[in-house]
């Protein structure tokens, strides 16, 4: 339902008509739900189009078998997504995020999710790199001779099936996502990640790769949901290719919590602490 991600146990049914009215609504008439996830959890509020999105210090990797908590990570998460969303807002760029309430609460617009999740990728790592037997550190644009400046990867966010890898046209087919909001959706992907890699690069920061979910709202408009953090996105310095995202808890690489204080202190401008 709300702006939450792969966190959250959403099993879409394969086939129904995941953006029809009757579903929306049927979803929306649960007022009182709260969803638990692993990073975050969301509730509702007295107002119908509002949620309130709360950020946990649990981390989770390889599809939940790695657990542990970091400190503070709530507090940096939702300040760092406060903040690039804020100025996505800002661009015309249409997030759910309204306002940050407190150093660990945001309140959102309340989404019906699309139960998909887009990667967007610059530079090939992580599962990518694995799949294909690459090497991790090739840029996209220089592989494909500038044809493509970015992929744009769809998984389906399906916990039993580990969020299988699909295509376009296997969404579209399995009535996931109609044409015309997978346009929009692939077209709001581009803009993010111009916008992201401009933010980032005078901060010295490539953006390699993230994973962005959307949702209507209840305008039935198409916002970008969940978070833009170093949980979703991968952030290597310029010039060291130092890691500055989850991928120091998922390898076991040390000083997490340190890089994310310094993420935080480099996108939001101070600590909160
Ligand atoms: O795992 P993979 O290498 O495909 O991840 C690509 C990007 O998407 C990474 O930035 C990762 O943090 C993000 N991601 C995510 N949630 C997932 C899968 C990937 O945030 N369930």
């Amino acid at each position: 339902m709300v702006g939450l991600s792969n966190d959250i146990a959403h099993s879409p049914k394969l086939g129904a008509p995941s953006n029809g009215q009757s579903t929306r609504e049927h979803k929306w008439d649960k007022r009182s739900l709260v969803i638990r996830g692993k990073a975050k959890s969301v509730c509702t509020t007295n107002e119908f189009d509002r949620c309130r999105m709360l950020f946990h210090d649990d981390m989770t990797a390889g599809d939940g078998a790695k657990k542990g908590t970091m400190e503070n990570k709530g507090r940096i998460n939702c300040g760092i997504s406060a903040k690039l969303m804020t100025e996505l807002n800002s661009i015309n760029i249409p997030t759910h995020f309204i306002e940050q309430t407190s150093p660990v609460t945001q309140i959102v617009h309340r989404l019906d999710m699309i139960p998909l999740e887009f990667v967007c990728r610059n530079v090939v790592a992580g599962s990518m790199a694995e799949r294909l037997g690459l090497e991790e550190g090739a840029s996209i644009a220089k592989l494909s001779n500038n044809v493509f400046p970015c992929l744009i990867d769809v998984h389906l966010k399906n916990d039993e099936l580990h969020d299988p890898l699909i295509s376009q046209d296997i969404a579209q087919a399995l009535n996931i996502v109609s044409e015309k909001d997978l346009n929009m959706i692939v077209s709001l992907t581009h803009s993010i990640n111009y916008f992201l890699k401009d933010y980032m690069k005078p901060k010295n920061i490539e953006v390699i790769d993230f994973k962005l979910e959307f949702g209507h709202d209840v305008e039935n408009k198409i916002r970008l949901g969940d978070e833009i953090t170093p949980d979703s996105c991968r952030f290597w310095e310029i010039g060291t290719g130092r890691k500055m995202d989850k991928d120091r808890f998922r390898r076991n690489l040390g000083l997490v919590e340190e890089t994310y204080k310094e993420l935080e202190y480099t996108i939001v401008g101070q600590e909160n602490s």
